[in-house]
């Protein structure tokens, strides 16, 4: 917190010392505005970045547990297929949904979490490119719009929240203390948003799972002949975890790392 704050100010003040000082103090200035400046703009758009939001990125674990989270969801021909699968296989997922989806998939929050399932926080409309520009208002929309919407869909608890692509905002640390919603990261990715490979993606998730990681996929992808190639990669994946001897669980708020 300390640290962050700063951060944020020596960002905010050293134009100034650059501008007014002058010989080796306006020197000073300019060196601080760059290397602040860089700083906050890698914990802007670093995945998972702990700068400027105390982002959770693994749990403690009592034996081989796992926490598998979906993002990118609700998508009406996938999602309510893929929950049913999970829980035939005794697994329990959290899904980070984009709010403003559900206009296309009544009733889905409640059977999804009827399941077993907890449904999240992914954003109102989930702005991947701009997130980390939004102005505290827009910020609040996003966050505090999805919460009420998921809960006005019977969400049972929205208490965690996931920004798109893992970055930051100025104002993200304020807005969560005010809804009080927990931000969380991961700890592996199969990188199935950039390129969909069910075989590589659950390979590369799988040897990089360890007990307590946060695992990240994608919900909704199909191929042009209609293969469901996102359900592909998080059956293959889940089917060889358990395979190891893994399980999977939905970690209270006092694990969270
Ligand atoms: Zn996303």
């Amino acid at each position: 917190m300390v640290f962050r704050r700063v951060l944020i100010a020596t960002a905010a003040l050293s134009p100034l010392l650059s501008i007014f000082a002058e010989g080796n103090v306006r020197l000073i200035g300019l060196v601080m505005m760059f290397a602040s400046h860089a700083v906050v703009f890698y914990a802007l758009l670093a995945r998972n970045c702990r700068a400027l939001v105390s982002v959770v990125r693994r749990f403690e674990a009592h034996g081989p547990e796992l926490w598998l989270t979906l993002d990118d969801g609700p998508d009406p021909e996938h999602t309510a297929d893929l929950a049913h699968e999970l829980a035939q296989r005794g697994v329990r997922a959290t899904f980070f949904w984009i709010a403003s989806e559900l206009n296309r998939c009544p009733g889905l929050v409640r059977e999804v979490e009827a399941l077993g399932h907890s449904v999240q926080n992914h954003t109102l409309t989930h702005p991947k490119w701009s997130f980390w520009l939004l102005t505290g208002q827009q910020l609040n929309a996003e966050i505090a719009g999805a919460t009420n919407w998921l809960s006005a869909e019977g969400a049972l608890a929205v208490r965690y929240f996931r920004a798109p692509a893992g970055m930051a905002n100025l104002g993200l640390a304020r807005v969560l203390g005010e809804t009080g919603l927990i931000p969380v990261g991961w700890s592996v990715s199969a990188m199935d948003g950039v390129t969909c490979d069910p075989i590589k993606n659950a390979q590369r998730i799988c040897s990089r799972s360890r007990p307590g990681s946060i695992l990240v996929l994608h919900e909704g992808k199909s191929d042009r002949s209609g293969r469901k190639r996102s359900q592909e990669t998080i059956l293959a994946t889940v089917d060889k975890l358990l395979q190891e001897g893994y399980r999977f669980v939905i970690p209270e708020p006092e694990r969270l790392r």
